[in-house]
């Protein structure tokens, strides 16, 4: 998988999308559409459609994700103040792009 995958794409470095992190496992860029003050999309490298389609294998990209937003929250100033991980699952969860990604929001008056 990956051809017509758009995150494949971007986290691959084939679009112009600036990352505000990259590790082995995991890119992380804003949300071209955000609905808060920071929106960010955090992705895994590895093609993976939903949280359902999650395996034990798959276990160090999710440490990944997690450690990933812990550092991205202090970056963005949002740590203390607080924000939203969202992942939604499959289209009926509000999911667009078929391929895993959690959402950071926050960045809100407190
Ligand atoms: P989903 O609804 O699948 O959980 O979220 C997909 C998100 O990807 C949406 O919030 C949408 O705004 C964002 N998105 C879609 N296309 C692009 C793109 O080309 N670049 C970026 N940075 N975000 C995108
Ligand atoms: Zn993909």
């Amino acid at each position: 998988m990956g051809d017509d995958c758009l995150f494949c794409k971007i986290a691959g470095g084939e679009t112009d999308t600036d990352f505000l992190m990259e590790t082995d496992d995991v890119v992380v860029f804003r949300d071209i559409n955000p609905i808060a003050p920071v929106h960010l999309l955090l992705v895994p490298k590895r093609h993976i459609r939903s949280v359902n389609d999650l395996t034990e294998e798959d276990s160090p990209v999710l440490s990944a994700l997690l450690f990933a937003a812990r550092d991205m929250a202090v970056q963005m100033g949002v740590d203390a103040t607080g924000y939203k991980l969202i992942f939604n699952v499959e289209k009926g969860g509000g999911q667009e792009i078929f391929h895993l990604h959690m959402h950071m929001i926050g960045g809100w008056e407190s």
